[in-house]
């Protein structure tokens, strides 16, 4: 799950930016509407934190380029508490939901799980083999039981899902795990990678290595002429 967060005051944006990427998120940070408009159009997300007073480029302004462009990335636009034009106004441009500042932030995390699951609805559950990943939930199962697994090893289990059949880089990797501004050395992926196979090692699932290509998921039988 990659969130873009349009903020421009540095406290509410530092906050908002560790409390989610803690919750397991890949949280990319612009301060000012330019910014998140070049991001909105060359850049995938699936979920648009959206301050409506932005600087250069209001966020109503953005919500309105996003929307013109067809997009319908779930929008949630932060508002000052007594703004009730500006939510209405928001809500008019699209927006599928406010919250008001200031906000506790369980509540905004509350919020953003119901956005982000009603953006994947129609790709909710990934299967493979006797594994499946809920989206919605961030939640992996296999046969009912539920996986014990850290919100890096869920994020790099979900890519690997995504992408079953095909081999999915270390930069790709780097990519769907951090957000801008986020050190992940290719040493900490492989240092997930390893966590992650240990885990599904008592299932029928294992993660292949193209040495200097790439992880994909396979089945074990078919594991057999590539070791590892
Ligand atoms: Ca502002």
């Amino acid at each position: 799950m990659r969130i873009l967060l349009a903020e421009d005051d540095p406290m509410i944006a530092d906050g908002l930016v560790r409390a989610l990427r803690k919750s397991g998120y890949a949280i990319d940070h612009v301060s000012n509407g330019m910014d998140a408009d070049t991001a909105l159009v060359s850049q995938q997300f699936d979920l648009l934190i959206l301050d409506l007073g932005l600087p250069k480029l209001s966020g109503i302004d953005v919500l309105k380029r996003l929307r013109a462009r067809k997009n319908a990335l779930p929008v949630m636009i932060l508002t000052a508490l007594d703004g009730l034009d500006d939510r209405v106004r928001g809500l008019d441009a699209g927006a599928d939901d406010y919250l008001s500042k200031p906000f506790a932030l369980p509540e905004l995390e509350a919020r953003v799980r119901a956005l982000t699951r009603r953006g994947t609805a129609q790709s909710k559950l990934l299967e493979f083999g006797c594994l499946n990943y809920d989206q919605g939930e961030r939640v992996a199962r296999c046969n009912e039981q539920i996986l014990d697994l850290s919100a890096r090893e869920l994020a790099l289990l979900e890519i690997l899902m995504l992408r079953v059949g095909r081999l999915v880089s270390k930069d790709q990797l780097v990519d769907h795990l951090c957000g801008w501004g986020e050190e992940v050395s290719t040493n900490a992926i492989e240092v997930y990678v390893h966590r992650l196979r240990k885990k599904l090692e008592p299932y029928e699932v294992r993660i292949n290595t193209m040495r200097g290509l790439g992880y994909s998921l396979i089945k074990p039988d078919a594991s057999r002429d590539a070791p590892n």
